[in-house]
């Protein structure tokens, strides 16, 4: 080969791996319900991810699209405002990724789009369409097991963690669920796939405090989620 072509081809090669080494940019998004601090070690250490934490009021004021490659969702809070809404949809159909943690399944509970089409299940904060106001019980031992093969599930086992149950949640039929509890307090799916295809959507019921924030299975969970909502792994 001529050196030409072998410069050529290594910069290209180079540019890849560059590429590939870029930290994926998160946004935290919190707001409407009380967490301890100690949420943020689940990100500690992790260089791959450039983390940016925008609350509630301002979360989705800006276009999003500039800014993160993934949306990490801990808040409950209802987008009601048109601009806001336009942002966060923007961003979904561009292909960005979504990850929403424990309460965060709360938020957006009455947008048919948001629970229906992309996160494909929904705590229920109040009755609607005949199904009554989801529960939720604290200081639950909750067993999760993986049921599927999937990136998001890799070097996850089983896991037993003291966390809020849920129940009575609505879970769309077009959500792939990736771990299930057998808990009585609590409705069987814990992690799910959401049914937008437009980009990748994860949902954690987990996730409630500091002994679950603990748990290496939970740590790589919510790690592997976020790397497969940026597309990185297949
Ligand atoms: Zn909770």
């Amino acid at each position: 080969m001529r050196p030409v072509w072998k410069l050529i081809l290594w910069g290209l090669a180079a540019a890849g791996l560059a590429h590939a080494a870029e930290p994926i940019r998160v946004q935290i998004t919190t707001g409407g319900h009380p967490y301890d601090i100690a949420f943020y070690s689940l990100f500690e250490g992790r260089q791959d991810l450039a983390v940016t934490l925008n609350p509630h009021p301002s979360a989705f004021r800006r276009d999003l699209r500039k800014f993160a490659d993934v949306l990490v969702l801990y808040d409950l809070a209802d987008v009601d405002d048109e601009k806001q809404r336009a942002n966060l949809q923007a961003f979904l159909e561009a292909g960005r990724g979504l990850v929403v943690l424990h309460h965060a399944l709360a938020s957006n509970w009455q947008w048919k789009w948001w629970y229906e089409d992309v996160v494909g299940g929904r705590f229920l904060m109040g009755q609607d369409g005949g199904m009554p106001h989801s529960t939720a019980k604290n200081n639950e031992l909750l067993n999760a097991r993986p049921v599927a093969k999937h990136p998001v599930l890799e070097g996850v086992g089983e896991s037993k963690v003291n966390d809020e149950a849920y129940k009575g949640m609505w879970l769309s039929p077009k959500s792939q669920v990736l771990m299930e509890t057998d808990s009585p307090n609590n409705d069987r799916a814990v992690v799910w796939i959401g049914p937008w295809r437009k980009s990748r959507v994860v949902a954690i019921q987990l996730g409630h405090g500091p002994s679950t924030y603990r748990d290496p299975g939970y740590r790589r969970l919510v790690h592997n989620a976020i790397v497969w909502a940026a597309g990185r792994t297949n």
